[in-house]
C-alpha cells in the first residue's frame, strides 16, 4: 500500500479538525440538505471596502512581486507602530515577521525552537492546531487542563507545578479558541511572575482575537517585566479584519527568534503575498474602532446564544467573554439514547448533530477536552436559533 511510504511524523498526525468538520459540512450540504455550518472559526463579514481598495491600488501598482522574506518594511514598521498603540509593546522591524497566516507564525517558531523531546506545556482546552504543529516540530504536547470550574483558565499555580527541567515552550490563547475565554490583566500577569523566573523558556501568546473582546481589552504578557525576551506575540489580519483568505499573520519576538523564524520561512514559502501586505498596512494603520461594528455583532450572538444554550437541558456553558465561540460541556448527554443511537462521546454527538439536526460543530476531543464541543458563532441570528431549536429538538429525543 502506497501509505506505507507515508513518513512517521506524518501519519502521527491528525488532519484538522475544524477543517474537517467544515469540509463534511460542505458535502452534506451539497446534496440539497440545509446544513447550518458552526464549525469554522471564520468571520461571516466580508473584508472591508477600504482594506479590498488598498488591495486594489497594490496591484495596479505593481506590487506583484516577491517580497523580502519577513515582510515588506513598510508593514513592519505599521505592526510596530501598532503595537506600541494597542499593546504597551515597543518592537523594531527586525523583531517583526509577516507569515502566510498565524498559523504559519506557530509553525516556523516550534520549527526553530523545539529539538526531539522538549516539552511544550500547551493550554488547554486548546486550538486543534497548536498540538499537531508541535508534535510535528519534534516537541513534546503537554497538556495543561484548566475545566469549566476555573472558566477554562490555567492559574499560576497550575502552570508552576506543570514547568519541568524539559520546559521550553509554553502555548496559549487569549481570548480563547476554542472557549471564548479572555485572561483578564491581573492574571496574564501573574502567569508572567511565573513564567520570567525560568531561563530558557519560551511563551506563544496567540493573540489573534484581540479585537473580539467584550469586556476587557486583551492583555499582551511580553509587556510585563522579565517577558520581552521570553515572548513570541502572534497575531494576524484573519479574525480582527475578516481576512482569512488573505492568509497574512505575524510574530512580535526577540530579534533572535525572528531571524530564525525568516530563515525556515525562506526555505519553505518566502514572502507573504506583496498585495495583500500593502493592503494590511492600510489596515494597520486605520484606528482598531472602525472594526468594531463586528464585535458588537459577536457580542449580541454571544448574549443570544447563551440564552439559548441555557435552555437546552444538560448543556453547561461559560458565558465567553471574546473570540466568537462556545464550548459546551456535553458529559451529561453521554450514555444516553433515542432508541436508535446511544451517544458515547463528544465525537459522536457532533455526528448525531450533524446527520440528526444538519448542524455542524466540532468535537471537543480534538481540542484537548473529550465532555465538550465547540461551537462557532460567526453566523447571523437566524441561522443561531434555527440551529439551536433543531439541536434542542434532536437532544430532546435522547433520554
Ligand atoms: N490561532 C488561533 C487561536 C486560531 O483560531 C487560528 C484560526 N484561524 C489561527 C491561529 C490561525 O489563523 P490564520 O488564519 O492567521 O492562520
Ligand atoms: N481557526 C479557525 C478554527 O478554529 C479556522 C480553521 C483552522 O484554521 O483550523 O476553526
Amino acid at each position: 500500500m502506497s501509505q506505507s511510504y507515508l513518513s512517521q511524523k506524518l501519519l502521527n498526525m491528525s488532519e484538522s479538525a475544524t477543517l474537517l468538520m467544515a469540509q463534511k459540512a460542505r458535502e452534506l450540504g451539497n446534496t440539497g440538505v440545509d446544513v447550518i455550518s458552526l464549525s469554522l472559526g471564520e468571520p461571516d463579514f466580508d473584508t472591508p471596502d477600504y482594506i479590498k481598495e488598498a488591495a486594489k491600488k497594490a496591484l495596479d501598482d505593481g506590487f506583484t512581486k516577491y517580497t523580502p522574506v519577513p515582510g515588506l518594511m513598510e508593514l513592519r514598521q505599521a505592526i510596530c507602530a501598532k503595537l506600541k498603540r494597542d499593546n504597551n509593546l515597543n518592537y523594531t522591524p527586525k523583531e517583526i515577521v509577516v507569515s502566510n497566516g498565524a498559523k504559519q507564525c506557530i509553525a516556523n517558531t516550534c520549527l526553530a525552537l523545539l529539538d526531539e523531546g522538549d516539552e511544550v506545556i500547551i493550554f488547554t482546552p486548546y486550538w486543534v492546531s497548536y498540538f499537531h504543529i508541535v508534535k510535528f516540530a519534534g516537541g513534546k504536547p503537554i497538556s495543561l487542563y484548566a475545566g469549566l470550574d476555573q472558566e477554562y483558565k490555567v492559574s499560576p499555580e497550575q502552570l508552576e507545578e506543570a514547568l519541568t527541567d524539559k520546559t521550553k515552550l509554553i502555548i496559549f490563547s487569549s481570548p480563547s479558541n476554542p472557549t471564548g475565554s479572555v485572561y483578564s490583566k491581573s492574571e496574564i500577569e501573574a502567569l508572567a511572575k511565573v513564567i520570567s523566573k525560568r531561563s530558557g523558556l519560551f511563551v506563544i501568546a496567540d493573540e489573534i482575537y484581540e479585537y473580539i473582546t467584550f469586556e476587557d481589552k486583551n492583555t499582551s504578557i511580553a509587556q510585563f517585566e522579565g517577558m520581552k525576551d521570553k515572548t513570541i506575540t502572534i497575531n494576524g489580519m484573519s479574525k480582527g479584519f475578516a481576512m482569512t483568505g488573505w492568509r497574512l499573520g505575524y510574530m512580535a519576538a526577540p530579534q533572535w527568534i525572528a531571524s530564525a523564524c525568516t530563515k525556515v520561512q525562506g526555505q519553505f514559502t518566502s514572502g507573504a503575498n506583496a498585495f495583500g501586505q500593502k493592503a494590511a498596512v492600510t489596515a494597520l494603520k486605520a484606528p482598531p474602532s472602525d472594526q468594531d461594528y463586528m464585535k458588537e455583532k459577536y457580542k449580541e450572538r454571544k448574549k443570544l446564544l447563551k440564552k439559548l444554550l441555557d435552555e437546552i437541558d444538560g448543556i453547561k456553558t461559560n458565558n465567553p467573554e471574546g473570540a466568537f465561540y462556545f464550548f459546551p460541556n456535553i458529559a451529561a448527554f453521554f450514555g444516553r439514547t433515542n432508541g436508535k443511537r446511544i451517544i458515547h462521546n463528544a465525537d459522536e454527538f457532533v455526528d448525531i448533530l450533524l446527520d440528526e439536526a444538519h448542524v455542524a460543530a466540532v468535537s471537543g476531543t480534538s481540542f484537548g477536552d473529550p465532555n465538550s464541543f465547540r461551537i462557532s458563532y460567526a453566523t447571523s441570528n437566524e441561522r443561531l436559533i434555527e440551529a439551536m431549536a433543531r439541536i434542542k429538538k434532536v437532544l430532546g429525543e435522547y433520554k
